[in-house]
C-alpha cells in the first residue's frame, strides 16, 4: 500500500477515536464538566459503560443503538461525530504530501480542524464558545505560529481580532442597546488570528459576515414570528476560517491577478 494511502486510513482511524472524545467534549465542556472524570456513563440509568460498549461505531451498531442496561436510544450524534472526525482527519490527510517537513503543518491543520468542528457543534446547540476550547486554541495557535515563525502577525491576530469584535459589540450595544455578538465571538475571533496571523482576519470576518447574512435571512423568512431568531456566529467563522487556512495563497494570488493584468 502506497505511504499516502496509509497514512490516509490511519488518520481516518484516529480521527473516529478522537470523535468518540469529542462527544465528551461536545456534551461535558458546555456544563463545565471534566471530560476526565467520572468515565463513560448512560445519562438515563448512570451505569457505567463499560470498554467493549464504548468501541467507536461498532459498539453503536452491536448494541442496536440501545443502552446495554435500560434500552435507551443512544443519540445518531454518538456514531455522526465519530465518522465526521474521521473523515475530516482522513480527507486533511490525503491532501497533505506526507513528508518529515509536512508533519507539524499536518498536525496544525487537524488541531485547528478539530478545534472549530466541536465548537461549531457546542456553538450551535448551546450558544457558547466556552473559553475552555478558545483558550487552549489560542496558545497552540501561538506555539504553532512561532514553530513557523510569524508568531509577531499571530499575536497581533490575537489582540486585533479579540479587539475588533470587542469594539463592533461596544458601537452595537451603544446604538441600539442590544447585545449582538457574545463574548465567545471575540475570543475565536482572536483564535483565528492566533492560528493564522492577522492577514487572515480581514477575509475571515467579511466572509462570515456576507454569509451569515444571506443565511440568517433565509432563516428568519423560514421561521414563524415568536420562535427563536438567534443564530449563533462561531459556524459562520469556523467555516470561512477553513476556507482561508487551505485556499488563502490561492484566493491572494486570484485577487492580485485581476489587479495585475
Ligand atoms: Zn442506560
Amino acid at each position: 500500500m502506497d505511504l499516502q494511502l496509509f497514512a490516509t486510513l490511519s488518520m481516518g482511524l484516529l480521527g473516529i477515536l478522537f470523535g468518540s472524545f469529542s462527544n465528551v467534549c461536545v456534551h461535558r465542556i458546555p456544563l463545565g464538566q471534566s471530560i476526565v472524570t467520572p468515565g463513560s456513563h448512560c445519562p438515563q440509568c448512570k451505569n457505567d459503560i463499560a470498554w467493549y460498549d464504548n468501541i467507536p461505531l461498532i459498539s453503536w451498531v452491536l448494541l442496536g443503538r440501545k443502552c446495554r442496561h435500560c434500552n435507551l436510544a443512544i443519540s445518531w450524534r454518538y456514531p455522526l461525530l465519530e465518522l465526521s472526525m474521521g473523515g475530516l482527519w482522513a480527507l486533511i490527510t490525503w491532501f497533505t504530501p506526507i513528508a518529515p517537513q509536512t508533519s507539524v503543518y499536518l498536525l496544525q491543520a487537524i488541531v485547528l480542524v478539530s478545534l472549530l468542528w466541536i465548537l461549531t457543534l457546542i456553538d450551535l446547540e448551546t450558544f457558547l464558545l466556552p473559553n475552555a476550547l478558545t483558550f487552549p486554541g489560542i496558545a497552540s495557535g501561538l506555539l504553532f505560529a512561532w514553530h513557523f515563525d510569524y508568531l509577531l502577525d499571530a499575536l497581533i491576530g490575537v489582540i486585533s481580532g479579540y479587539g475588533f469584535f470587542w469594539l463592533i459589540a461596544f458601537l452595537f450595544y451603544k446604538a441600539t442597546g442590544k447585545e449582538g455578538m457574545g463574548q465567545g465571538d471575540f475570543k475565536l475571533l482572536a483564535m483565528l488570528g492566533a492560528f493564522m496571523g492577522w492577514q487572515a482576519l480581514p477575509f475571515i470576518v467579511l466572509v462570515s459576515s456576507v454569509v451569515g447574512a444571506i443565511i440568517g435571512s433565509i432563516i428568519l423568512l423560514l421561521q414563524r414570528k415568536g420562535l427563536r431568531s438567534e443564530i449563533p456566529f462561531g459556524p459562520y467563522l469556523a467555516m470561512a476560517s477553513v476556507v482561508w487556512f487551505f485556499f488563502g495563497t490561492q484566493i491572494l494570488d486570484w485577487y492580485q491577478s485581476l489587479w495585475m493584468s
